[in-house]
């Protein structure tokens, strides 16, 4: 697929006071790309639809360019001690995406410009720790390697990360956007990790997303670099056939990564869950998903800010754990799972 490109573009004023803000300006302005200004990424206005779903499906292809403010970086458990936050937000249409309750009426992308703030910050949360490690999980709030052909803000943070001692970096894409990627200076310090799913979920619940055949070829030329790779199986999903489908998924994984070095390859497994505002916006946006979303085959788990979750009753999420992992056993004997959850 094509690497994604805006339809619209919103700047903060400030953000052309630092290079990557002059850098985006210059480069929208010279694609085309029509460019308004905000007077804050947070309160974006005038995004164009005559209906709150066209809304939402342009503002999904609205970059706005800002100045990150807030410095405190969320946590990111269980895959990293911290959020790193470069962008938030992502021009994919996965149906269970939890960006699309968590951003609510913001679902346009934003970028920041203050790099150099970020990475400050982050050399600080670093030292606290240090001699620990401290991972950082780049991809928490939007799907951060989809975008950054156009800002090179991952590329800068996996150097930025090479370079540090305790630092480590980890980051999890659909898309297959990853050439600018292959001379970063990574020191080894960065784990390359792509979302995989059975054919089912790929076909079924993510559009606008790379093909599975693309992310391979992708975490195959990762690899090359010299990168660490990981795959990050979710949701796991109990559709009709589950059993087939997923296997399918790992023995295709085996045949297409035949002659890479899977020495330090990881596996996280995510069930799906929902919740229930998830719920209610998932039906508004893709009112014919065909994702199961009934509370009443589900367990209740409590949340944080007292909203709980829907995973799989016992039973049937420790079938899908199990399952999973001697598939993996199976194909990657080697290969580490880091949890399931
Ligand atoms: Fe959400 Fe990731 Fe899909 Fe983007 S690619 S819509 S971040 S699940």
């Amino acid at each position: 697929m094509k690497p994604f490109v805006p339809k619209l573009v919103y700047f903060e004023p400030e953000a052309l006071s630092y290079p990557l803000g002059k850098e985006l300006y210059e480069k929208f302005t010279h694609m085309g790309i029509e460019i308004r200004e905000t007077t804050s990424h947070n309160q974006v206005r005038g995004i164009p639809g005559e209906t709150e779903l066209a809304r939402y499906r342009n503002a999904k292809a609205t970059l706005v360019v800002g100045v990150r403010r807030t410095l405190k970086f969320d946590s990111s458990k269980p895959s990293a001690e911290y959020a790193l936050p470069l962008a938030t937000g992502c021009m994919g249409h996965c149906h269970y995406c939890y960006l699309q309750t968590t951003l609510g009426s913001k679902p346009y992308i934003r970028v920041y410009v203050n790099l150099d703030d970020i990475f400050a910050q982050a050399q600080t949360y670093i030292d606290e720790r240090a001699p620990e490690i401290t991972r950082f999980e780049a991809a928490c709030t939007s799907d951060i390697v989809g975008i950054d052909h156009l800002t090179h803000s991952l590329k800068k943070a996996i150097e930025f990360i090479g370079a540090t001692d305790y630092g480590r970096l980890r980051f999890v894409t659909k898309y297959e956007h990853v050439d600018h990627l292959l001379d970063a200076k990574h020191n080894g310090k960065t784990r390359f990790r792509f979302s995989v799913n059975s054919r089912y979920v790929i076909r079924h619940f993510e559009p606008g997303t790379s093909s599975f055949d693309a992310r391979l070829a992708a975490a195959r030329k990762v690899a090359g670099a010299g990168y660490k790779l990981g795959f990050v199986v979710a949701p796991i999903y109990r559709h009709d056939g589950w059993q087939e489908g997923y296997y399918e998924l790992f023995q295709e994984l085996a045949r297409q990564l035949e002659g890479v070095d899977l020495s330090d390859l990881t596996f996280e497994l995510i069930q799906h869950r929902f919740t229930k505002p998830a719920k209610r916006v998932i039906e508004q946006r893709y009112p014919n998903t065909k994702l199961d979303l009934d509370e009443s085959k589900r367990k209740y788990k409590w949340g944080r800010h007292g909203i709980g979750k829907y995973v799989y009753v016992d039973e049937e999420a420790q079938e899908l754990e199990e399952t999973i992992r001697s598939y993996i056993a199976r194909f990657f004997p080697a290969a580490q799972v880091q949890y399931f959850t």
